[in-house]
């Protein structure tokens, strides 16, 4: 027989309190035991006045934003429509039954007012929160960045000339605004009993030549992933965005996506820490046009600095190895474990890297076995600092059976060398070694994933607000909540995790005699467990030799075995 529900409501008692009707199990209840904000007043405080009337909690509204990324919402009115509605989440922010929610036009207000300074440092204090309970390694770090797609189509696209005239009109009417409002405080704080406060926290001389300074030396993070229009790409190639910008959000630029869609967007820029709980540690996001080797060299000093790091290596892909990363990351005592960008060369032809450099002989020989020798004073141009040519000679060239996959020139070969060549050298040298492959393979499975993420699960495939500095609050917000998860996933276990990396850790005398374990013993365990072999593989990391003469060779077909067997690296003893 078909059922009918009925539809009736008995009214709740009156002793039924929120905090009874929430489960004990609920994901709200985990983070707010886990996450205190209240260190969100102090970070705001300095934006609020003495007196006047009472505003939104700041702790309220930060729990708001990390409800919004917990559901993947996709605006403030959305946000507000699912907490009136949900019972977990009117506790979380800490609204009874009763209480009057807060409007979702407020929320945007709040947002602006705070600025990209709030939000930066409140992304940094949850990274603190991870620093405190033992989730960051800090020894090496994973770059990389992805697209994401503006909330503007490429339709709106205008004469640049044109969208930056009428912003500025718009920006010199606010500036008006701005003064005569500046104007009546200053009129008020002078007939004021705080006049003499007031003057006392005026900058003093020393602190205006600070200011000066500090204002002089801008980087990719103090101007919030602006574009330097100065700037010039490569020789002959005119950017679209240096002559044309959307009326709808003037920072985001042209992108290829995949296939030949072109859609308007940012870059979004993370950098990410090695370790096991994979802790975002710098966000930036910048127009699309600005490639990812650009702000590379700012993140790493920022993160480094902030948070007294001294990584081993950094790791990226080829789009990040130019001569100028490469050669600073390596003046600072860090190993550049980064892709090399062969950009530049003729297709079909033989790359720079096809070439072998000879320091001793000062020439290099190319893929036949020939010699290309420097022209003129190479010394001299060596010790100003300016780029020499080697070449072969014509006719050695002109009787080469590789010839049509070398050159086209009559006068043989040429390359040119400058004085970041040799860090490329090293660079060369390092992708020869196991902790750089291992590196390169981990930054897929490290830092991609956490793109994916943002993208399935938290609306970073395309952004909900417009201009630099919102996109950047918005990306900040992700990278937040996606910290804050790692906290609550890892973070409850630290003390026992340092116990047992502590365990773990290499002792720092002679090597243990691994070779002396009985072969029978070794059988019987029909393979090495995947905890040996990572050991194993660490102890190969600082001992070398041990490949060579240090393990048997059963215990080298086992580690291959317990690399297969587990899907991780490639054994290459
Ligand atoms: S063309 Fe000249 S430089 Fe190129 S491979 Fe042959 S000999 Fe060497």
């Amino acid at each position: 027989m078909m059922g009918i529900k009925e539809r009736g409501f008995r009214r709740l008692p009156e002793d039924l309190s929120l905090d009874l009707l929430v489960p004990e199990d609920n994901f709200y209840r985990r983070l707010e035991e886990r996450i205190d904000l209240s260190f969100v007043r102090e970070l705001v405080r300095p934006l609020y006045a003495g007196g006047g009337r009472r505003s939104i909690d700041p702790v309220v509204f930060f729990k708001l934003q990390l409800v919004l990324f917990f559901e993947d919402l996709r605006s403030e009115r959305q946000l507000m429509d699912a907490v009136a509605d949900r019972l977990s989440l009117r506790w979380y922010v800490g609204y009874d039954r009763h209480e009057r929610l807060p409007d979702h036009s407020s929320l945007t207000r709040i947002r602006e007012r705070y600025g990209l300074g709030v939000f930066r440092n409140f992304f940094e204090r949850i990274i603190g929160m991870c620093v405190e309970a033992g989730l960051v390694r800090g020894e090496e770090l994973f770059f990389d960045a992805t697209k994401v797609e503006a909330d503007a189509a490429v339709d709106s696209l205008a004469p640049r000339w044109f969208v930056e005239g009428h912003l500025q009109d718009l920006f010199e009417e606010n500036a008006g605004e701005h003064e005569a409002g500046a104007q009546a405080d200053r009129d008020a704080e002078e007939s004021g009993p705080e006049d003499a406060e007031h003057v006392r926290r005026l900058p003093a001389a020393g602190d205006e030549d600070l200011i000066r300074a500090n204002s002089a030396s801008e980087d990719w993070i103090s101007r919030g992933g602006a574009q330097d229009r100065s700037f010039k790409g490569t020789p002959g190639r005119e950017r679209t965005a240096d002559t044309r910008a959307s009326r709808t959000d003037p920072a985001a630029t042209p992108m290829r996506w995949s296939g030949s869609a072109r859609k308007l967007g940012y870059q979004t820029h993370y950098v990410v820490d090695g370790g096991k709980s994979r802790i975002i540690f710098s966000v930036l996001v910048t127009p699309g046009e600005v490639s990812e080797n650009r702000p590379m060299l700012d993140l790493l000093w920022r993160t480094a600095f902030r948070w007294k790091l001294r990584p081993h290596h950094v790791t990226g892909d080829g789009k990040y190895g130019t001569i100028e990363n490469i050669a600073a990351v390596e003046r600072s005592g860090i190993r550049a474990y980064l892709g090399l960008h062969e950009a530049g060369g003729r297709v079909g032809f033989f790359p720079k890297s096809a070439f072998a450099y000879d320091a001793e002989e000062d020439l290099y020989l190319c893929p036949a076995g020939e010699t290309l020798k420097a022209l003129g004073d190479a010394e001299g141009n060596r010790r100003r600092g300016r780029i020499v040519t080697y070449r072969a000679k014509g006719s050695v060239c002109a009787a080469c059976d590789l010839k049509p996959r070398c050159t086209t020139n009559k006068n043989g070969r040429s390359l040119r060398r400058g004085p970041g060549d040799g860090h490329i050298d090293l660079v060369r040298a390092y992708m020869e070694t196991e902790p750089y492959r291992r590196a390169i393979r981990k930054r897929k499975v490290w830092i991609e994933p956490l793109f994916a993420e943002g993208k399935l699960w938290h609306g970073m495939r395309r952004f909900r607000t417009r201009t630099l500095e919102k996109t950047n609050t918005e990306a900040l917000l992700i990278a937040t909540g996606q910290n804050v998860k790692r906290l609550l996933a890892f973070g409850g276990k630290g003390p026992k995790k340092l116990v047992r990396s502590a365990a773990l850790r290499l002792p720092a005398g002679p090597l243990p005699d691994l070779a002396r374990r009985s072969r029978g013993a070794h059988r019987r365990k029909r393979g090495v467990s995947l905890e040996l072999f990572n050991k194993l593989e660490r102890i190969r990391d600082h001992y070398p030799q041990v490949g060579d003469n240090g393990l048997s060779c059963d215990l080298c077909r086992c580690m291959a075995a317990a690399a297969a067997r587990h899907g991780r690296w490639a054994a290459t003893t």
